[in-house]
């Protein structure tokens, strides 16, 4: 079996990673609360239930029209992403999909301790072991898509959610809705993300590469020790700037009490050359990484896969995995 790729999105074509799509009314199935709980740009997250089982879901329903265009297959590939990561513990689950005529409901597992965002907007900072053990989980969930040659995209606290009340949780990966399949000789080149996570490469205008989530990875690490953003300007505009000067920061109001670990992980990722800065499996390894380690923690989770993919000019590569230590 084949998956094809046009521009870093998966392709329908005889694709074995797709789902049934139901065209009946998810109300015939579920319950669904008639009021958002969380919305996007073009999505709207709402509550429901099971009628059998009780279970519940987030049901993310996004339009298939945007600005008069189309972009089914956008939300396809979006689709693609969440089964082909359907073996990892750290990205949300997909339990089911409808259409109607106008939107593509994706039911989700809940993740019912909400954002990471709001642990963030209540308590500003973050004690150590509990930002390595989130980071942790995070860049499990990184490895697991990076290793299938996929790249979020848009890693913030806003798209990492919590499976419980912070900090008795496991924290997940959602939102794929820009992630992107990077394949070797297709340079794409997009402005993507979010202002303060949005890595230097995109700013320029050169090629995202895996190496981009994990600048992502190394702003997010920045602001759950500290409560700021490393490069937080008055303005975008200034933001960006303090992006693309490649300067990072540590003033001693906010970091005096972070230990040179967490401080030395952080560089090693907020690196203008996308080629240096650590891959997701090196910052698992980092010390800061490891040394809050659960003993009784499985470990990195890393599962094989085992079919081939079809790249842009239709060629057979494999895919192969590695498998965790
Ligand atoms: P968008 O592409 O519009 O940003 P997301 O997938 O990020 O869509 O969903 C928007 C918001 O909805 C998330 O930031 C989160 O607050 C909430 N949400 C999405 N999926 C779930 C889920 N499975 N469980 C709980 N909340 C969710
Ligand atoms: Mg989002």
């Amino acid at each position: 079996s084949n998956v094809s790729y046009q521009q870093g999105l998966i392709m329908e074509a005889h694709c074995p990673l797709t789902m049934p799509i139901s065209k009946q009314p998810l109300t015939d199935t579920y319950t669904a609360d008639p009021k958002p709980f969380a919305r996007g740009k073009f999505a709207t997250v709402r509550r429901c239930k099971h009628k059998e089982t009780g279970v519940e879901y987030a049901a993310k329903c996004i339009r298939k029209r945007r600005r008069a265009a189309d972009v089914r297959h956008e939300i396809m590939h979006e689709m693609f992403v969440l089964k082909l990561s359907d073996s990892c513990q750290h990205i949300i689950h997909l339990h089911e999909v409808y259409e109607t005529s106008s939107e593509v409901i994706l039911v989700l597992e809940m993740a019912a301790g909400g954002e990471l965002q709001r642990v963030l907007d209540d308590q500003e900072v973050i004690a150590e072991t509990e930002a390595s053990r989130v980071m942790r989980q995070i860049l499990e969930g990184v490895a697991f898509l990076h290793q299938r040659g996929i790249a979020h995209l848009d890693i913030k606290p806003q798209n990492l959610l919590l499976t419980q009340a912070f900090p008795q949780c496991d924290v997940k990966l959602c939102d794929f809705g820009i992630s992107r399949r990077i394949t070797k000789g297709s340079e794409i080149r997009e402005i993507l993300g979010t202002p303060d996570y949005v890595s230097p490469e995109i700013l320029q205008y050169e090629p995202i590469s895996l190496a981009t989530d994990m600048w992502s990875i190394g702003v997010l690490a920045y602001v759950l020790l500290s409560g700021h953003t490393p490069f937080g300007g008055e303005t975008k505009q200034e933001t960006f700037w303090n992006i693309t000067s490649g300067i990072v920061e540590f003033p001693e109001e906010l970091f005096g009490s972070v230990s040179n670990d967490a401080k030395d992980f952080i560089q090693r990722l907020l690196i203008t050359e996308p080629s240096e800065r650590m891959t997701a499996k090196e910052s698992l390894h980092h010390s800061w990484i490891r040394m809050f380690c659960d003993p009784e923690s499985p470990g990195i989770d890393v599962a094989k896969i085992g079919y081939t993919l079809k790249d842009e000019s239709n060629a057979e590569v494999s895919v192969s995995a590695e498998v965790a230590e």
